[in-house]
């Protein structure tokens, strides 16, 4: 399972109850160079990599997917490893990849097996935009790029299997149990 969302829609909540409701399924933890923040556990929220360690492992060919993805101002590196998504579907578990847009690209054109995808969105750019000043972790600006690039995502939802509103969370939570449901 491929997802992908907008900034402020509610993915980190949804992905959370997912975990929850279905216990087999396998969280891919990605890699990536952009700074540990606060409360980020090294190998379960991400395997936080330097630079370098980020290189070898492309040169290694590590990766099912990678791509630089803008926060900020900053381009950090993020990538899938192979490895845990192979041994978690040889055992006959599906993954849940949370990714951006590229990655999502990398992984339909190079992924050989079954790939689900879904693409949740807030109900509008302006709840969006409403949601990021009230959760109050980022600045205006970064508020303002994040609007920006939610706009370009857009452009892309209809190329997922599944799009989610998330409106209302309860009902969102159904839906996304409903598309695992009918899938695994
Ligand atoms: P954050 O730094 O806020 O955790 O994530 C920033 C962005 O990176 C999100 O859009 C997230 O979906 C994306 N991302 C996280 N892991 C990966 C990955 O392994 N591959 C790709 N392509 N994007 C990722």
């Amino acid at each position: 399972f491929v997802i992908s969302a907008t900034s402020g829609a509610g993915k980190t909540t949804l992905s959370n109850h997912l975990l929850k409701v279905f216990p087999n399924l396998v969280w891919s933890v990605s890699a990536t160079t952009r700074p540990q923040r606060k409360g980020e556990i090294d190998g379960k929220d991400y395997y936080f990599l330097t630079p370098q360690e980020f290189e070898k492992r492309i040169a290694q060919n590590a990766f099912l997917e990678y791509a630089t993805v803008y926060g900020g101002s900053s381009a950090k590196s993020y990538g899938t490893l192979r490895k845990p998504v192979e041994m978690a579907i040889s055992s006959g578990k599906s993954l849940v990849c949370e990714i951006d847009i590229q990655g999502f690209y990398l992984i339909k054109k190079n992924y050989t097996g079954k790939v689900v995808s879904i693409f949740i969105k807030a109900p509008s750019l302006e709840i969006t935009k409403e949601r990021l000043l009230k959760r109050g972790t980022n600045t205006l600006q970064e508020i303002n790029e994040r609007l920006e690039t939610a706009k370009e995502e857009l452009k892309h939802q209809n190329d997922y299997d599944y799009v989610i509103v998330n409106d209302n969370l309860e009902i969102a939570k159904k839906e996304i149990e409903e598309i695992f449901r009918k899938n695994l």
